[in-house]
């Protein structure tokens, strides 16, 4: 690995916070307190916390000074109108609702768009996404090409949607029958894989022919940007912000959780073009989120994420966010860890079935080994297997995601590649004692988004 590919960190360090290293009888005790559910873990028990990219950003200084000038009136605070411009020029959306958080924005715009019984297509699926459409009475369709769920393929925008699977649904279900599709960039659950600007051409393309809408999941956005700036012909020279631009000008709107590409702790919003949508969602938000100029958020939190949303367009942040991730990667790469490849733009994920072959997907080899990484070194990661996929609406039926991972995600702007260094040690030397790893059972299942707060035992065979 050429070390020098790697740019230091574009920015210094202004305030910093302790983090204590606990013993392994400790840890011992706290993981199986925990149910060996790293979710259950408190924040004060883990050394390096790679649980998730979602509202553990560091905020910069600017932001923080616009924590001071929030503006908290109940209504038409001057933070929202911000915050609506900088959307308005960074994403071209004629519409913003603000919400507490992405899904917020999920369930808005699930309850506008979906009839019972009409067909949601998406590139794979996310969890409260996928439940706030199920709830809505759609049926969900997973459209993404079919490399992404192989852990092994290392193809370029394995995002992507497959342009056939679509035009399949299409013919199958009807055009009418589709309430959207739904377009993640990147793609969490494959792996944080980025989706080519061609893909959401053609995608725009083949649904304008029928008058199906698009709605993004705009999480990632800014990674996605990046791998299309860095790997996709005749984007070299064109700046993250003009991509993006280009991006959103495909879709017909979209949900954002602002606690991941926004570089805030908490917030989201649901952007629009069509006016009768707008309306709905107004009246909507007032029951769900508050006032339609704040959906949750004090008018402080409005201003960091209009903030935060221009410094996620800078070069240098995207670079150095995304090459970090490949960073932890490529370590475990060379040493021969099984990894999903190529490596996503905010999480390396290990690949549970390589690194625990000697378990059944229905020991929950990739929660065991999330909580073995934990009782290993203290750095807290998540799964995303089959107990995050949950169980089928109608059969009950266990899903079971080709996938079964372990997602080590990077917090934006918080670790430095020194600490990479050190989780890379700690997953090299559980992988070399991987067999030590037990199979779980639960003794507890939540019925929605189980993998939250379920609790399991070790299977002692
Ligand atoms: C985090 C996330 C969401 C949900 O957002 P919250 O802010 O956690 O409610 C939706 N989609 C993706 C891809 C996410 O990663």
């Amino acid at each position: 690995m050429d070390l020098n590919m790697f740019p230091a960190e574009p920015y210094r360090i202004k305030s910093v916070e302790t983090v204590k290293m606990n013993t392994r009888e400790e840890r011992e005790r706290v993981v199986k307190e925990a149910g060996y559910n790293t979710f259950l873990i408190n924040s004060e028990d883990v050394y390096i916390d790679l649980l998730t990219d979602s509202g553990t950003n560091a905020m910069s200084d600017k932001q923080w000074s616009g924590m001071m000038v929030g503006d908290e009136a109940y209504a038409g605070s001057k933070n929202f109108h911000h915050l609506r411009e900088t959307v308005e020029e960074i994403f071209g959306f004629k519409y913003i609702v603000p919400t507490h958080q992405g899904r917020g924005a999920e369930n808005l715009l699930s309850r506008i768009a979906i009839k019972p019984g009409q067909h949601v297509l998406g590139n794979m699926y996310f969890t409260t996404t996928r439940y706030h459409q199920e709830a809505n009475g759609a049926i969900f369709g997973d459209i993404i090409r079919d490399e992404a769920h192989d852990a092994t393929l290392e193809v370029p925008f394995k995002g992507n949607i497959c342009l056939n699977k679509l035009q399949k649904a299409i013919d199958e279900y009807g055009a009418d029958n589709i309430a959207y599709v739904c377009l993640a960039v990147t793609v969490n659950l494959a792996g944080g894989q980025p989706v080519s600007m061609e893909n959401m051409r053609q995608v725009r393309e083949l649904t304008n022919k029928y008058g199906i809408k698009v709605f993004y999941d705009a999480t990632r956005c800014v990674e996605n940007a990046y791998f299309i700036k860095e790997q996709e012909a005749g984007y070299a020279d064109k700046t993250i912000k003009e991509i993006v631009r280009e991006m959103f000008s495909y879709a017909d709107g979209c949900t954002m959780s602002g606690k991941k590409d926004c570089l805030v702790n908490i917030g989201g919003f649901l952007c629009l073009n069509d006016e009768d949508m707008f309306q709905s969602a107004k009246e909507l938000v007032v029951v769900f989120e508050g006032m339609p100029s704040y959906g949750g958020l004090a008018g402080r939190d409005m201003e960091a994420m209009a903030i935060g949303l221009k410094e996620s367009l800078q070069y240098e942040y995207i670079r150095h966010r995304v090459l970090q991730v490949r960073y932890l990667g490529q370590k475990l790469i060379e040493a021969g860890v099984p990894v999903v490849q190529p490596i996503g733009g905010h999480a390396v994920f290990l690949d549970a079935r390589r690194f625990c072959p000697h378990l059944t997907q229905d020991e929950f080899p990739a929660q065991s080994l999330a909580a073995n990484l934990y009782l290993e070194s203290g750095v807290r990661s998540m799964e995303r297997g089959i107990v995050s996929a949950g169980r089928d609406k109608v059969t009950g039926e266990n899903h079971r995601p080709q996938l079964e991972t372990v997602r080590l995600t990077i917090p934006r702007r918080v670790y430095t590649y020194k600490h990479m260094d050190v989780v890379a040690d700690a997953v090299i030397k559980l992988f070399k004692h991987k067999e030590t790893i037990k199979g779980l059972r639960f003794v507890y299942e939540p019925k929605q988004l189980r993998f939250f707060t379920a609790r399991f035992e070790e299977i002692n065979k």
